[in-house]
């Protein structure tokens, strides 16, 4: 009693005419839903499509032909977030996230051209010294329009939309020339560390973009670090490894971002081309709760030491916590308790008063 047509891609639609009542069409999603819990069977291999399926009504979410469809595809991608394999049904509340998501990525591509970018910057304590040993760039958006908005909701969208492979371009090139131009007027060697999006590094041209941002600036390779994600391994395992490997071998030290968040195994890390490891807030976060957080804490910074790793704890925020870090032989902190990230001029002023503790 439906139709079911392919719009295009890997989307398809299921057209009910004057279904009698709500629960049918339900069910008829759960059939769907059902029917795609059995594999396929292709040559030798058993496969497995999942899906995500979004459920719109005439003419309570729309009208026209136009915004039922466009409601539905609202709902489907609400299904896709909550993790595939189930359906949603439209609720006008949903509309508003959806909205915001395209007028972000809309502002997102004039903001390069105008300047809307800036990179902060925070600094990372050698513990045993209480000295900065370097910083993590942290870019921010000021947009005209929308104001200040947090990269934790643009990076993603600038990823979907690939124009992360030119911000995060600008994000190096800017990183790497700050860093050269406070080692010409201090002689020190601080190091720099710049997060680094999966889209960029699936690039042919990324090894050649990072070994030119360093040409350009000036700056050592081995006082730039890149931050990769436990996830980015995850996706493109060979593809990805062999171009760190080499960045690697030309002296440039790879972090891995946010450890012990992500899926990636104990085997695996012995398989990655990394130099240290930074070890995410959740645990320094849980480190007062019990005694049980403590050893976990302690067991990550053996395991990273055991494989020649330095390890940085992230979000280190009260003084607690820094001392439990430093008798567990932690190697540096980076949190608010050092402090915020901070423009360029304010890393001029820590460098100048720097003792923290
Ligand atoms: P991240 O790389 O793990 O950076 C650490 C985040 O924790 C930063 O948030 C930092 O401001 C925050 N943080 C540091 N210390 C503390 C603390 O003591 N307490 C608390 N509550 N937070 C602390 P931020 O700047 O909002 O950046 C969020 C994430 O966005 C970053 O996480 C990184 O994944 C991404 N990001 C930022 N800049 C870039 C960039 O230039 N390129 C890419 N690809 N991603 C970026
Ligand atoms: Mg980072
Ligand atoms: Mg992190």
């Amino acid at each position: 009693e439906a139709m079911l047509s392919r719009l295009g891609g890997d989307e398809f639609v299921i057209f009910i005419e004057d279904a009698v009542d709500r629960d049918k069409v339900l069910s008829l999603a759960d059939n769907v839903l059902r029917a795609f819990r059995k594999s396929f069977l292709i040559g030798e291999s058993n496969l497995y499509v999942s899906v995500s399926i979004g459920i719109s009504f005439y003419p309570e979410d729309g009208e026209t032909t136009e915004e039922i469809l466009k409601n539905a595809d609202v709902a489907m991608y609400r299904a896709k977030e909550e993790g595939k394999g189930t359906y949603v049904v439209y609720d006008k509340s949903m509309h508003t996230p959806f909205n915001e998501r395209m007028n972000i990525e809309k502002h997102l591509r004039s903001a390069m051209n105008n300047n809307e970018f800036e990179l902060h910057y925070q600094p990372q304590v050698d513990i045993k010294t209480g000295l900065i040993s370097g910083f993590e760039a942290l870019i921010r958006w000021n947009s005209p329009v929308l104001g200040f908005v947090s990269p934790l909701s643009f990076i993603k969208i600038a990823e979907d939309s690939r124009l992360i492979i030119y911000i995060g371009e600008w994000v190096l090139k800017e990183a790497c020339c700050f860093m050269k131009s406070i080692h010409d007027r201090t002689g020190l060697r601080h190091k720099i560390s710049v997060n680094i999006s999966i889209i960029q590094l699936l690039q042919d041209d990324f090894v050649e973009m990072v070994l030119e941002s360093l040409e350009e600036s000036g700056l050592e390779p081995s006082c730039l670090e890149l931050e990769i994600t436990e996830s980015i391994f995850m996706e493109s395992f060979e593809n990805t490894v062999s171009k760190l490997e080499f960045l690697k071998s030309r002296g440039i030290r790879i972090a891995l971002d946010d450890f012990g968040t992500g899926y990636s195994s104990l085997s695996y890390l012995q398989h990655l081309p990394i130099s240290t490891l930074k070890m995410d807030k959740i645990f320094i976060d849980s480190l007062a709760d019990d005694s049980y957080s403590q050893t976990f804490v302690h067991t990550i910074i053996v395991l990273g030491h055991k494989m020649g790793l330095e390890v940085v704890a992230e979000g280190v925020e009260d003084v607690s916590q820094l001392a439990f870090l430093n008798e567990s032989d932690c190697d540096k902190v980076q949190g608010y308790l050092v402090s915020k990230p901070v423009p360029q001029r304010g890393v001029w002023e820590l460098l100048e008063h720097q003792n923290f503790y």
